[in-house]
């Protein structure tokens, strides 16, 4: 049961992002053992730097009044409008290398369950909060995946379609030798390279990529329960609840009690995304050419918890 999602963004704010990080496993494997992580700020300055056009990200909603400034000092100009703001392409498939990118920033060590250490900073602090806030009342909660750029996800869909990595204990490439049908069954749980929400550093995967661990372990219920209960209240959603009548999603990945989305950040590249991303960018991977006749973009992009959208 989730609520109130719908009350916390009233006005989406700009904030450019995406990330990168190591290399390691995804979906359906276990992430690989923890990266050093070194927490390192990013000043909000520094980050306006790196876009085209900067909007101020509502510092996580609660926006408290900055002080006047000194009289007659420098005039700051007039705030860009985020009806006018634009998301570079690159942020939003992932063509970017976080760890020179001040908008992404690095998830603290204690919080990293995997090697992927990078989150959009905005996603990243929020996550801190939730975090500390959990571990307050005894539920630890970790990063087992962030960010991941074009190529990391180009090298787990390459692997999954070429039969390197088995899925669900087979060799794709063997078991579905058509095309079109083994895209939608690496799509079960893995995104086309350019498609993936990973791509904007806004979404974290929480604790096990397992389904099983959240519906038959004492801590993976537990942990999920304190999730939907309280982690709108930091900003974030499962975007990819069970498909059926109950959620009103019909599309899309399967369940992943596991993925969590920063909406501050992630609904505004969701809008974005279709207005520039066309199957024309959706090349240079394997089986790329199943990307228009599955539209991928309107059944898997979009194809997210209505919850997630209000
Ligand atoms: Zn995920």
């Amino acid at each position: 049961m989730k609520i109130g999602r719908s009350l916390l963004y009233p006005a989406l704010a700009g904030v450019l992002a995406a990330c990168s990080a190591s290399a390691g496993q995804e979906p359906d494997s276990p992430a690989a053992a923890p990266a050093g992580a070194i927490v390192t700020p990013t000043s909000a300055l520094a980050a306006s730097a790196a876009v085209e056009q900067v909007v101020q990200p509502p510092a996580e909603g609660t926006a408290v009044d900055p002080p006047a400034p000194p009289a007659a000092a420098t005039a700051p100009e007039a705030p860009v409008q985020p009806s006018t703001s634009h998301v570079a392409l690159k942020y939003l498939i992932g063509d970017i290398d976080p760890a020179s990118d001040p908008m992404f920033a690095r998830i603290p060590e204690k919080y990293l369950g995997g090697s992927r250490v990078w989150g959009h900073r905005d996603a990243v602090d929020a996550f801190v909060r939730m975090a500390e806030n959990a571990a307050a009342n005894g539920y630890k909660l970790k990063i087992v995946s962030a960010f991941r750029s074009f190529s990391d996800q180009k090298k787990i869909w390459e692997d999954k379609w070429s039969g390197k990595t088995l899925v669900g204990g087979k060799k794709l490439n063997v078991s579905v030798p058509d095309p079109k049908a083994r895209a939608l069954k690496i799509l079960e749980f893995s995104s086309m390279p350019g498609t993936s929400r990973h791509h904007w550093g806004t979404d974290f995967d929480i604790n096990a990529l397992d389904n099983n661990y959240f519906n038959n372990t004492r801590e993976g219920k537990r942990v999920y329960d304190w999730l939907v209960q309280h982690a709108t209240t930091y900003g974030f959603c499962q975007v990819y609840t069970k498909k059926g009548e109950e959620s009103g999603r019909t599309t899309g990945y399967e369940e992943e009690k596991w993925h969590w989305s920063y909406r501050p950040v992630a609904d505004w590249y969701l809008k974005q995304y279709p207005v520039d991303v066309g199957y024309e960018r959706l090349t240079g991977f394997e089986g790329a050419a199943t990307a228009k006749d599955i539209n991928v973009i309107a059944n898997y992009v979009q194809g997210i918890d209505p919850e997630c959208k209000q």
